[in-house]
């Protein structure tokens, strides 16, 4: 126990910081959690309305594992809150020939006893007839698998973290400055906050806020994302009529219709370097074009649909797509946590247990891929 006010203060309320503060607490830490625009707001990166959650990652298996234990963590925290922000829907992986990632998916997943079933492509216009199976020699469901209702998600993390004792603010955290132990956090309205440790969670922020460490580290990229309207009074692109599904040739997945958004369309290619803050958020029409023939190619009858929603969001990229979690080198109490790069939302509940485990001083499971050590300035990604 320390004299300063706070335990822990946790910069940032996406999906890391909002599981940190409320890990931290229910582990008897006082937390203060802030963020700069608010949880699960419309430029973070855990903003949209939905993030697949997926056991499949080819031979990753330290993914695989974390997204089984957060998988169950979810499932435990909505049961807790009462509300329906997981959706089964199942995620189907459409394999090409000679395509290593479902295969090894396959491998991992028999290896590690998660639920899964091979479908030759006849299966899979028996279930599914309205999927387009160009190019598809055969596919892999995960029929646990499904979808997170991503931003009200974090927010009722945030508002359960704050029935259970977590101060919250809404307020610009300064870059700290000095080195050696911190001693206080000072916000952007001027406010002082002095805490035993300090977590920055800043997503796409990160390099902004430690521009000489993480600059070359991690890299925004912009991506956009499409909602397309499916025919009045049609079941046939809800779940659980079209499961989520992912084309990893192809770089590209669709979810079904849920919460009566429309079919969401996204190419997961990195795009262009994009700044969080200013960035322009207005969809292009090549995005759209690409999302079209996409959603042409795979959902034929959709091929006309009308745009219902279009976001653009932004990756955090690490060198390889692994996470970021580590102490900051030239401080003893301030832990980097990012680099969600493209795939971390459904990790938030392990990310948390991992920051907490540190935070108490554990040497106990330590991962040397989430370490800033092994974060490489060559841009090679290998993590999906
Ligand atoms: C288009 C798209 C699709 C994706 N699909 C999936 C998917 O299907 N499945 C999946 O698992 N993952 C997916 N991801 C990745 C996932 O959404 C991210 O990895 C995850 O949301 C990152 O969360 P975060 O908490 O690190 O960052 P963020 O959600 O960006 O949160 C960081 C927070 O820090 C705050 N902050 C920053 N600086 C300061 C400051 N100085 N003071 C106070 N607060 C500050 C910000 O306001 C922000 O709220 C996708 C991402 C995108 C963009």
């Amino acid at each position: 126990m320390n004299d300063r006010t706070y335990d822990v203060a946790v910069v940032g309320a996406g999906v890391f910081g909002a599981w940190t503060a409320y890990q931290l607490e229910r582990t008897g830490k006082r937390v203060l959690l802030l963020d700069a625009y608010g949880p699960g707001h419309s430029r973070s990166s855990s903003g949209d309305e939905s993030r697949i959650i997926r056991m499949g990652y080819g031979a990753g298996e330290i993914y695989t594992r974390s997204a089984m234990r957060s998988l169950q963590l979810w499932q435990e925290f909505f049961a807790g809150v009462d509300e329906p922000l997981f959706h089964q829907t199942g995620v189907l992986w459409l394999a090409h020939e000679n395509d290593p990632y479902p295969a090894q998916t396959a491998e991992t997943l028999q290896k590690i006893g998660i639920r899964f079933e091979k479908l030759t492509t006849t299966d899979v216009t028996q279930h599914y007839p309205q999927i387009g199976l160009d190019r598809i020699s055969w596919a892999l469901l995960e029929p646990d698998s499904g979808v997170l209702i991503a931003r009200r998600a974090v927010q009722t993390v945030v508002r359960e973290a704050i029935r259970n004792g977590t101060e919250y603010l809404q307020e610009a955290v300064e870059p700290p400055t000095g080195k050696g132990t911190l001693d206080s956090i000072v916000t952007t309205n001027g406010r002082r906050i002095s805490a035993g440790n300090y977590v920055f969670a800043c997503g796409p922020w990160l390099p902004k806020i430690f521009p000489d460490l993480l600059s070359d580290r991690i890299h925004p990229t912009r991506q956009e994302v499409f909602y397309f309207g499916i025919p009045a009074g049609d079941q046939t692109f809800t779940s659980p009529a079209l499961p989520t599904w992912i084309d990893f040739k192809d770089e590209a997945y669709g979810l079904p219709d849920l919460e009566a958004h429309g079919v969401k369309i996204a190419i997961d290619r990195h795009g262009p370097a994009f700044d969080p803050d200013n960035g322009n958020r207005l969809a292009s029409n090549e995005g759209l074009a690409e999302a079209r023939r996409y959603l042409a190619l795979r959902l034929p009858a959709l091929k006309d649909a009308p745009v219902t929603e279009a976001r653009v969001c932004q990756y955090e990229n690490t060198s390889n797509g692994d996470f970021l979690i580590d102490l900051h080198p030239e401080f003893k109490n301030i832990w980097l946590v990012g680099g969600g790069s493209g795939h971390g939302f459904k990790h938030g509940p392990v990310v948390a247990e991992y920051v907490a485990a540190r935070i108490d001083g554990s040497n106990e499971g330590i991962e040397p891929r989430f370490s800033l050590a092994s974060k490489a300035r060559e841009r090679r990604r290998s993590v999906y």
